[in-house]
This record gives structure tokens, sequence and C-alpha cells, in this order.
């Protein structure tokens, strides 16, 4: 860990400024308009409940990442790459307060999807 306990606190008040926004995202969505649509007629709010389901699944990864995130600062990990241990610099975790790779990784990591989804189109 090599944040200044300034950058610490930076960091920590981004991640509870998302952590409010999810919160109220969510606190305005009721999860029984989903159960609703599946056992009504799928054509007429297909797209829209495919809208809305993606759009809660994206609420539910970024809320999963911030507590990944709080996680990792409670141990005195956030600024170390999860996947080569290298630091991450504060550069990097104040445009994304939730990263857990250095950008090295996190380019890698980018490019094996990319070419992972590459092949699963040209078998097809
Ligand atoms: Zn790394």
């Amino acid at each position: 860990m090599t944040l200044t306990s300034a950058q610490y606190d930076a960091l920590k008040q981004k991640l509870d400024a998302m952590k409010r926004r999810i919160q109220e995202e969510l606190k305005h969505r009721d999860p029984a308009q989903f159960a609703h649509v599946e056992i009504g007629d799928a054509s007429i709010d297909d797209t829209l409940q495919h809208d809305a389901m993606s759009q809660y699944l994206h609420q539910h990864a970024e809320w999963e990442a911030v507590q990944r995130a709080s996680a990792r600062m409670a141990e005195n990990i956030a600024d170390v790459c999860k996947e080569c241990g290298e630091t991450i610099p504060f550069a990097r975790l104040e445009v994304e307060p939730t990263a857990e790779r250095c950008i090295r990784c996190q380019g890698e990591l980018e490019a094996d999807g990319r070419r992972l989804h590459l092949n699963t189109h040209s078998t097809m």
C-alpha cells in the first residue's frame, strides 16, 4: 500500500459516493416489475425488459465491484494489482476507484476477452 492517507480518504469518498448513487438507483427500481413482465406477454415488453434487465445487471455488477474495492481498501491492498502484485498508480484509481488490476494486466485481460469473443464467432 503506497497511498498517502489523503489519497486513501479521497478514494474512500469516491467509493462511498458510488455506493450512495447505486443505492439510490436501485431504490427507484421495483424488482417486481421483472416478475410481472416475465409472466406477461413477452413480445410486448421484450425490448423494455431486456433494457431494464441489462441495466439492473450492470448496476448489480457495479455494486459488487464497489464492495470488492471497499474490502480491498480495508485490507490495505486497494492499489495492489490482483494479477501481478504491482502498484496501481493513484491516477488510475482516481479515474476508476474499483480498478483491481494495473493498466498492463487490465489490457491483457481485455485483449484475451476480445480473442475469446472472436474465436466464439469464428467457430459459429
Ligand atoms: Zn498487474
